[in-house]
């Protein structure tokens, strides 16, 4: 039963549902949309533009076109359109998490938690804008100096995924946005809608025609890798599946485009057997169940000493198997849908190959049925190394338990994986925590927390959780080239 429909109505309304090319809302040149489903329901909500390959084109030469102009932009007023757009996020913050919840189903709260998480990029890169340094130096044998500046590196192709719909996009644009670089944008089939609408705030705190253009499109491919090939482009920066970055990353190389991508994740949480238990499960529950779990920092294989384990499993699955499922429009839902079909016919696929394998369920281990995209949340314990969620991302509400006997053996365990985005450790001993800390392949390590995302952070993964780091003081780097000017001075 939905909360108000008339205001969910409203919301969907207010959004532009066009590509957005040279500061222009337009319709595919072929006049053709898609369907944006509700998970909570899978009914239609409405349908976008589905932009055709001549449309991504268009729109990549509108960003060169701007770039220049753009690049010369003053650093503050580039900073202040950033500020623009921070505060109306904060000022529509209800409407736009109606959005969210409405295409990705994450619960009302966690959305407004987006908006909030993706306004703090735009506020941290405004804040960048007018920081970038540059460098004066005798060169060592005298006689020359050294002037060293940073530019724009150029008109760039950013994509995002559907989980994080909107905070994935703040955190490509604002850096962009901030170095003046020029962008083109694509968010994923499932979720346009939150992109198109940060799309109409760029456009309405004053940012240049051409500076941001946005296509969606059913067939993604179709539309980007021409782009990616077209010697126009200057960058690509990517969030999304291990999978998909590959294949970018190959099409990147023809051109040496420079990239910078954010893939996927197999974290291991660890638990020592001095944690602080309250602590473990409170972190446990934060890494795995944002989102549903499908996070890419989302904890997917839990490593329990063997003398913790089983009451960290029982107060887990208490914990979990409380949590109030349903439509993320609903008061005190805390579990929405997951995506899609096929999402939910993975996680399933995955539980039962577990448990095919001799694992234990706790709590939940099957869907509801009925309407919409639901999964329990679940507890396994005993999983086996071999089974397949120990290798893949579960990205479902799925905690998966395995014992272990000595730190060695929990720190093998947790780099016998090809991901490196994140790992968790939870310990009291404070040697253990930064011995363990420092020998986990990772990017990131919660350290008896279970959220490490925050926008002033270098977040970012090692091994095939990607390249390069977004957000942190490092964030804006990936946008800017470095140029070196040597100066005679006998
Ligand atoms: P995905 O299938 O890789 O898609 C990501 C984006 O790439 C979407 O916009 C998608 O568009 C587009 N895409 C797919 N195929 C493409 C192609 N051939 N050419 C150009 N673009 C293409 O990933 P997802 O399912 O949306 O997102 C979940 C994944 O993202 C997980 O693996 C998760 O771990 C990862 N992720 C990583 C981070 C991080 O910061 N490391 C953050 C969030 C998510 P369409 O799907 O519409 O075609």
């Amino acid at each position: 039963m939905r909360v108000d429909r008339n205001r969910e109505d409203a919301v969907i309304a207010a959004v532009a549902k066009h590509l957005f090319i040279d500061g222009k809302w337009v319709d595919a040149a072929d006049g053709a949309t898609f369907d944006v489903a509700d998970p909570a329901t899978g009914a239609p909500l409405c349908s976008v533009a589905d932009a055709t390959p001549a449309d991504g084109r268009a729109a990549l030469d509108a960003a060169v076109a701007a770039q220049p102009d753009f690049a010369a932009t003053p650093p503050r007023a580039r900073a202040d359109m950033l500020m623009g757009a921070f505060e109306l996020l904060h000022e529509r913050i209800d409407e736009l998490a109606l959005l969210m919840t409405l295409e990705m189903g994450k619960p009302l709260p966690d959305a407004r938690g987006e908006i909030s998480y993706a306004a703090e990029f735009l506020r941290h890169f405004a804040e960048e804008a007018t920081r970038i340094d540059g460098g004066y130096q005798t060169a060592p044998g005298g006689g020359a100096r050294f002037l060293i500046t940073r530019q724009p590196v150029g008109p760039c192709l950013l994509i995002t995924p559907w989980n994080f719909p909107m905070a994935m996009g703040t955190r490509k644009l604002g850096p962009a946005i901030a170095a003046g670089c020029t962008s083109v944008i694509k968010p994923a089939h499932q979720t346009p809608l939150s992109m198109l609408a940060l799309i109409g705030i760029l456009d309405e705190v004053g940012l240049p025609a051409g500076a941001v253009n946005c296509v969606t499109a059913m067939d993604s491919g179709a539309v980007m890798e021409p782009l990616i090939r077209s010697g126009a482009a200057r960058k690509l920066s990517f969030t999304g599946s291990t999978r998909v970055g590959r294949l970018l990353l190959e099409q990147c190389a023809a051109e040496v485009l420079r990239t910078s991508l954010e893939l996927g994740g197999n974290a291991p949480f660890l638990v020592f057997a001095d944690a602080d238990l309250d602590e473990a499960v409170e972190g446990a529950l934060a890494a795995k169940m944002r989102n549903m779990g499908q996070a890419c920092t989302a904890a997917n294989r839990f490593y329990v000493h063997t003398s913790v384990i089983d009451e960290f499993a029982r107060r887990l699955a208490d914990r979990m198997a409380a949590l109030p499922i349903g439509p993320g429009t609903r008061a005190g839902v805390a579990v929405g849908p997951l995506i899609d079909q096929a999402a939910l016919t993975k996680v399933q696929a995955l539980v039962d190959d577990a448990v095919g394998r001799g694992a234990r369920v706790l709590t939940g281990g099957a869907p509801a049925g009925g309407a919409g995209y639901f999964y329990p949340p679940t507890v396994l314990t005993d999983v086996a190394p071999e089974a397949r969620m120990t290798a893949e991302e579960i990205f479902g509400p799925v905690a998966a338990l395995t014992a272990f006997e000595s730190e060695d053996d929990a720190i093998a365990a947790a780099n016998a994986t090809e991901y490196g985005l994140v790992g968790y450790v939870f310990t009291n001993d404070l040697r253990r925590a930064l011995r363990v800390a420092e020998a986990l392949e990772t990017g990131m390590v919660g350290l008896n927390q279970g959220v490490v995302s925050n926008p002033a952070a270098p977040f970012g993964g090692v091994k095939q959780s990607g390249l390069g780091r977004e957000g942190g003081a490092v964030g804006i780097d990936e946008f800017l080239e470095t140029k070196y000017i040597g100066v005679a001075l006998p």
